[in-house]
């Protein structure tokens, strides 16, 4: 899951990074509106967490913009305390839910939750093999048991899970776990194949490496394709 933020207070912002990260979310920060506008025109996200008062372009208008291409991301505004009247606005201009600051971080996480489960609009659980994801929960059962995953082995899994039986490729992988200025090394998407693999030794699943290609998910037994 990978989230947009436009947020030009650089307190709030790093608080909301360092916690949607944690909780396994690939975040891209921007701390103004023409910025946010660019990123949303050439990326695609799953959420968009957008402070109306921006500078260089207001949030408002990025929203406008973004409802008027069509543009059907979920998007969560944040509102000054006694901004009624803009949070009015900005349901009026297509955003899905708003929060007002100051705001706990698990309501923040709460509503990320809701909103990015609303945004894929099917079925969030996934079943290969023994095994299940649930994206919208973000957890992982072998034959109905817990799997411990970190965030990033989580977030591997999901594009495995949600490509499963094709290709995924190294660069897709990068794509999906990293946000901007968070490096992640291709070697590193080795380290998180090699600990997925045990973990999910008695799943039913296993992980092919296609050579010079990426991986893709298998059930235990079949043969990949040339892909
Ligand atoms: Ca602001």
């Amino acid at each position: 899951m990978r989230v947009l933020l436009a947020e030009d207070d650089p307190i709030i912002a790093d608080g909301l990074v360092r916690a949607l990260r944690k909780a396994g979310y690939a975040v891209d920060r921007v701390d103004n509106g023409l910025d946010a506008d660019t990123a949303v025109l050439s990326q695609a996200f799953d959420l968009l967490i957008l402070d109306l008062g921006l500078p260089k372009m207001p949030g408002i208008e990025i929203l406008r913009r973004l409802r008027a291409r069509k543009c059907a991301v979920p998007v969560l505004i944040l509102t000054a305390q006694d901004g009624i009247e803009e949070r009015v606005r900005g349901l009026d201009a297509g955003a899905d839910d708003y929060l007002t600051k100051p705001f706990a971080l698990p309501e923040l996480e709460a509503r990320v939750r809701a909103l990015t489960r609303r945004g894929t609009g099917h079925a969030t659980r996934i079943e290969f093999g023994n095994l299940c994801y649930d994206q919208s929960e973000r957890i992982a059962k072998v034959s109905g048991q817990l799997v411990d995953l970190s965030a990033r082995e989580m977030a591997v899994l999901e594009v495995l899970m949600l490509r499963a039986g094709r290709l995924v490729s190294k660069e897709q992988l990068v794509d999906h776990l990293c946000g901007w200025g968070e490096e992640v090394s291709t070697n590193a998407i080795e380290v998180y194949m090699h600990r997925l693999r045990k973990k999910l030794e008695s799943a039913g699943v296993r992980i092919a490496t296609i050579r010079g290609l990426g991986y893709c998910l298998e059930k235990t037994g079949e043969a990949h394709g040339s892909a």
